[in-house]
């Protein structure tokens, strides 16, 4: 499924990680620190919205192309990799599908650049899961449309230049059938507070309050927000799938390192059974997210769309479980030292919990995926 550019860009990806992100990586976990110029880089390297043309300043390549990046990228910071993620796929794979010319030319270009940094603003501390139900208010008063409401968890919040709000445009019976999607910039009318999270730290994660903020402009049409909600998850779900298969991978290579240098016993860690067991249990779950990830991303590449949708559910399902998996069996293998800050395997594992909660918990994974299986059967 990979061809010579895929391995290309993984060349590349990795450098970019050793030189950028390997000297954050550990600053943006303790400090909480959002690594604006590090954005920057990945947008003038193509590298932050690999799926977005050229014309608009992107790298014009493929969705496995995106894991490819994410993967390598997650390695070294399961952080900076949903940053990307959340930025380069979800706010802006949203705006190449459903934006207009204009949109595309004066937001999207500056963020596939690293210029501004956009936000997916959906999630509300009414509703998650729940997203019908969203309670933000969009009406349109002398000609142009005002946003009110609050918006919790959204990645790159406290940075965001550019938000895609996701807000009501008519009763909240009408649920899914009256939502529409706003590009909103950045100005007073927004109020940001930072939100403390147990992993996945310095991603700027934030309530964000809307005080009668003016719309720039509708994305896709009116009451259409759930296309393009719908649509954009069901890419996001396979793009965050590559940075569990990143924080995965991170994590196995430090287990796979630590149990032959540690002795115990009179021998290697490496030579007791079980330590050989639990790393053959560790490369099967990292080969089986690796499969999912890229199949699930092919499958969008080559427009099988009926079946991509529902990989990506079964893909984003048991990437996540697996790689809590994993980074839970690293920090086991590496005793005390992988309970503590020293090791990547206390980070990664603190970042893995967030794969099964954001972009759609393991509960909504099901329960999108009953409902798809249901219909073939
Ligand atoms: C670090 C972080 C970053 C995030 N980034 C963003 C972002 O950029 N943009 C954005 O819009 N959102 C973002 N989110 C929000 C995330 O998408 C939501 O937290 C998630 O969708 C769950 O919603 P909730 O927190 O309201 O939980 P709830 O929806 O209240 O769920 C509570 C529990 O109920 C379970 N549940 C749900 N449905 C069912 C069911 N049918 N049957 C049984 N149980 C069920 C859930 O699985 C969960 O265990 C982020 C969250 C975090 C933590």
């Amino acid at each position: 499924m990979l061809n010579q550019e895929h391995q290309l860009t993984r060349k590349v990806a990795r450098e970019f990680a050793e030189k950028f992100v390997e000297p954050i990586a550990r600053k943006m976990d303790r400090e909480n620190y959002f690594p604006r110029d590090v954005v920057r880089e990945a947008g003038k390297l193509g590298m932050l919205t690999p799926t977005v043309p050229p014309t608009y300043g992107g790298g014009g390549m493929d969705l496995r192309s995106a894991i490819v990046i994410l993967e390598e990228v997650g390695k070294t910071s399961g952080g900076f990799s949903l940053l990307m993620e959340a930025c380069g796929t979800l706010f802006s794979h949203a705006l190449l599908t459903f934006g207009s010319e204009q949109q595309r030319e004066d937001v999207l270009s500056k963020v596939a650049s690293g210029e501004a940094i956009g936000a997916f603003a959906l999630s509300e501390p009414c509703c998650g899961s729940d997203a019908a139900a969203i309670e933000t208010k969009a009406e349109k008063i002398g000609g142009e449309w005002q946003i009110n409401g609050v918006k919790t968890w959204i990645t790159s919040g406290m940075y965001a230049d550019y938000f895609l709000v996701f807000a009501r445009t008519g009763a909240r019976e009408e649920r899914h059938k009256a939502i529409s999607a706003f590009l909103v910039e950045r100005s007073n009318c927004i109020e940001t507070t930072p939100i403390e999270v147990m992993g996945m730290r310095g991603t700027g994660t934030a309530e964000v309050k809307l005080n009668q903020c003016p719309a720039l402009d509708v994305v896709g049409k009116i009451n259409g927000g759930w296309e393009v909600l719908i649509e954009t998850l069901n890419v996001g779900r396979v793009a965050i799938s590559g940075v569990a298969l990143g924080i995965a991978t991170g994590a196995f290579e430090e287990a796979w390192s630590w149990a032959r240098q540690r002795e115990l016993f009179g021998q290697r860690l490496v030579d007791f059974q079980n330590t050989q067991f639990e790393l053959a249990e560790m490369y099967t779950a990292v080969e089986t997210i690796k499969t999912l990830a890229y199949y699930a991303a092919y499958l969008f590449d080559v427009g099988r769309r009926e079946e991509f949708i529902t990989m990506a559910h079964v893909t984003k399902l048991q990437a996540a479980r697996l790689t809590v998996d994993v980074t839970r069996r690293a920090v086991q293998m590496l005793g005390g030292y992988g309970y503590s800050k020293e090791s990547k395997s206390e980070m990664f594992y603190r970042d893995a919990k967030l794969l099964e909660i954001g972009e759609g918990t393991n509960e909504v994974m099901k329960y999108v995926l009953y409902k798809l299986i249901s219909r073939k059967n």
